[in-house]
């Protein structure tokens, strides 16, 4: 069974590859960060209370954070494995899914780590566009959409996320350096860590992760 956390800086292509690595092994795609876009495009509660911090690149409080994961995983459909994608994002975060992942059944056993230097990252962050419906990841440099402007999936139109610029994403990435990096020697003091070249060409890493996921 494949319980399997998919770490990386913001721009590495956890979207990218998550949306493929879910498709390829059946596996449902948790995606935090889509989460909570959801949230603040419906207008919850929830959506209001984190708006201002995600727009600006900050983090979601833990207590919320977690509170949402666990929610997500218990749902039956994560029974026969998962992708996390986005979660964890710090030490008390990881800390928690240790304690309630094997209480709820859904231990991690796999952590996939996107490794990618910061120059490559704030250039796909500014041509990045996305799908507001079905998340999807397009950059207009890099990876056109076959029509400009629109979900190559789904045919809805794309839009830049209010997060994706210059001010945001160095708070993103302050964020990740700080919080998130120290999680790589977390997991691999558990053995559960496989790095991964993320300039490589999509279609390499997809076969770098067969090899490491099997067939
Ligand atoms: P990125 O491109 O930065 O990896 P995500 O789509 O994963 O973006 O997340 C977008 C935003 O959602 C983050 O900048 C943060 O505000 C919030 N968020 C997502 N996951 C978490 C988490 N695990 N803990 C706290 N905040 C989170
Ligand atoms: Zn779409």
């Amino acid at each position: 069974m494949l319980n399997i956390i998919l770490m990386g800086p913001p721009g590495a292509g956890k979207g990218t590859h998550a949306k493929w690595i879910a498709d390829q092994y059946k596996l449902p795609h948790i995606s935090t960060g889509d989460m909570f876009r959801e949230a603040m495009a419906s207008g919850s509660e929830l959506g209001n209370k984190i708006k201002d911090i995600v727009n600006s690149g900050g983090l979601v409080s833990d207590e919320l954070t977690c509170e949402l994961v666990k929610e997500r995983l218990s749902r039956p459909d994560c029974a026969n494995g998962y992708l996390l994608d986005g979660f964890p994002r710090t030490i008390p975060q990881a800390e928690a899914l240790k304690a309630f992942g094997p209480e709820i059944g859904r231990e991690v056993n796999l952590v996939i780590d996107i490794e990618c230097p910061s120059e490559v990252l704030i250039s796909r962050i500014a041509g990045r566009r996305v799908c507001p419906k079905c998340g999807a990841s397009f950059n207009v440099n890099t990876m056109k959409p076959k029509k400009e402007g629109i979900c190559d999936y789904c045919g809805t139109p794309l839009i830049q996320r209010k997060d994706d610029n210059v001010d945001s994403f160095k708070v993103r990435l302050e964020n990740y350096t700080k919080s998130t990096e120290p999680l790589l020697d977390y997991y691999k003091k558990e053995g559960l860590l496989h790095s991964f070249d993320g300039t490589l060409p999509i279609l390499n890493m997809q076969s770098e992760l067969l090899a490491l996921l099997g067939k």
